[in-house]
């Protein structure tokens, strides 16, 4: 049936090719399979229901909860010769009942119709003499709770469904990507999640970088310099942080405007008005800044802190560059954001949630530690499959050369095996490098053979390198009370010698300064 696809998108649209994810899509309703199609705003969701429509029998029905977005599709698809219409409250109730009576006499290809109409008996009977081979759940975040729109008559769909003489076939369409919304849609409207189609959220102008050991305000204030004619945003953890970055930067002369929700609603709005106008070059923010604001020209958004986890720092860092142009964004980590963020989660969430948000937090980290493309990395987290390193981002650019550091690998991770597996970052790289701690006697561990076989190298050294082991899945962590180390099957096979692992060589200035005579 498929075939039948291509000179459909190029009669009807006057498109030449599918774009990435619609081509998917469609084969895969037009095999009978429910499906999740999850792309950005724009992305063309639309024609993956609009083109299996005009190939399959009989009426596809559209749910979309959009009334004034309703109308200016079916306007389109109608001037495009397609029958279509659309059922939903703006209608007189006579005029809602023609396109019904029209509509079981199968005079539409496509019919619109806004969720509350399934709350009505007597609708869905008229639904049951229709033939329906197919039903499109645009907005589909709205039949979840944790989606950010959430709308109880979205729960009515799978009753419609399930009333359906013959069972149509489902496309749930959405923007948004969190994993609990689409688990939620996947199971609410029996979509496997193996069907799941993700694609499009690669940003292609922005450059993503992690900068790490490096005094961050130094860093920050030799950045807004260079750029000091650029606008841009810095999201900086809590108030006080805001706060103090603020005044660090008016010191410096540099022209900020600040918010958060600790500012009246007066503050907020005119500081909010000063960055818009391009009074002031750089918002110091919290991330209670940027729901809704639509500033197309922001260059560089900066994270002063390690974000809590993937999905905001993506939504936050995504605000920059919505204009096309080539903007960066940075993260600065440093690892006492990872206890500041994990004791944050410990004191808000509820427990049930805690151990997510502490694996999401874990992500984050990773994000900082990965040597690989961080796009790719986003994307990937996002669920998308075929990605490819977008040749942008820190690491992409990173010319740095690799080193092999298996056997360094194979020290930490037999070291975490005889500590029994039950011990944190920070104490095993006590024992590696030979620490005196009272805690490293008292447990015995000074009698290991791995005790000290990492003296060379600094506690900090080493505990960075656990982070990228970890970020390379070779050493996982149990969130228990606190996080503890041991080693994933993939470690094990490098223990074994099956292979190997590579890691960018990090350049040691002070310690050439040193050398030097
Ligand atoms: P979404 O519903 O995902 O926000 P739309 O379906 O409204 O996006 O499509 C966004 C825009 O992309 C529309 O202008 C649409 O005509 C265009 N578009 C969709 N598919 C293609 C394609 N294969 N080639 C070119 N343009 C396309
Ligand atoms: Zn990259």
């Amino acid at each position: 049936m498929f075939e039948k696809a291509q000179p459909l998108l190029q009669s009807y649209f006057g498109y030449s090719s599918f774009r990435k994810g619609q081509e998917q899509a469609i084969r895969s309703v037009l095999t009978g399979r429910n499906t999740i199609c999850v792309m950005p705003t724009g992305g063309g969701k639309s024609i993956c229901y609009q083109i299996p429509a005009l190939i399959l029998p009989g009426t596809t029905i559209v749910i979309s909860p959009l009334i004034s977005l309703m109308k200016d599709q079916v306007d389109t698809l109608v001037q495009a010769g397609i029958p279509a219409a659309y059922i939903n409250s703006s209608l007189s109730f006579n005029v809602a009942n023609d396109r019904m009576q029209a509509a079981k006499l199968g005079s539409y290809k496509l019919l619109y119709i806004a969720p509350e109409r399934l709350e009505s008996q007597e609708f869905l009977e008229d639904l049951k003499q229709m033939e329906i081979p197919m039903v499109a759940v645009d907005e589909a975040h709205c039949i979840s709770q944790w989606g950010h729109d959430f709308r109880p008559s979205y729960r009515q769909i799978q009753r419609m469904i399930q009333m359906l003489p013959q069972t149509p076939s489902v496309l749930a369409l959405t923007a948004t990507a969190t994993p609990r919304v689409r688990e939620d849609i996947c199971s609410l409207l029996d979509i496997d999640e193996s069907n799941t189609i993700i694609t499009g959220f690669e940003r292609e102008n922005l450059s993503f970088s992690v900068i790490k050991g490096q005094d961050r305000i130094k860093f920050l204030l030799d950045y807004l310099k260079k750029n000091e004619r650029e606008s841009g945003i810095i999201y900086a953890a809590t108030r006080k942080n805001v706060d103090q970055l603020y005044e660090r930067l008016k010191k410096e002369k540099i022209n900020a405007a600040r918010y958060h929700a600790g500012m009246n609603d007066e503050e907020r709005s005119r500081e909010q008005e000063r960055f818009l106008t391009d009074q002031a070059s750089v918002m110091v923010a919290t991330s209670a800044f940027g729901m809704g604001i639509d500033k197309s020209n922001i260059r560089y958004c900066i994270h002063l802190q390690l974000p809590k986890n993937m999905e905001s720092y993506y939504q936050e860092a995504g605000r920059a560059g919505r204009d096309g142009l080539k903007s960066e964004c940075i993260v600065l980590y440093s690892p006492q954001d990872v206890q500041i963020q994990r004791f944050l989660i410990d004191q808000s969430s509820d427990r049930s949630r805690m151990t997510k948000e502490l694996e999401k937090l874990q992500q984050m980290v990773d994000y900082c530690h990965t040597e690989s493309c961080l796009q790719e990395f986003i994307l990937k987290y996002f669920g998308e499959t075929e990605t490819n390193p977008c040749g942008r981002c820190g690491n992409c650019t990173d010319s740095r050369t690799t080193m092999d550091v298996t056997k360094e690998a194979q020290m930490v991770m037999s070291c975490v095996i005889r500590m029994g597996q039950r011990f944190g970052k920070t104490l095993t790289a006590q024992v590696l490098t030979g620490s005196k701690n009272k805690k490293v006697t008292e447990l015995g561990f000074n009698r290991l053979s791995t005790y000290g076989i990492m003296k060379d190298r600094g506690a900090k050294d080493v505990s960075d390198f656990i982070e990228f082991l970890i970020s390379q899945e070779l050493i996982g962590i149990e969130q228990g009370t606190y996080p503890t180390l041991f080693v994933s099957s993939k470690g094990k096979d490098i223990i074994l010698g099956k292979t190997q692992v590579f890691r960018r060589e990090t350049v040691k200035v002070e310690q050439v300064a040193k050398s030097d005579p």
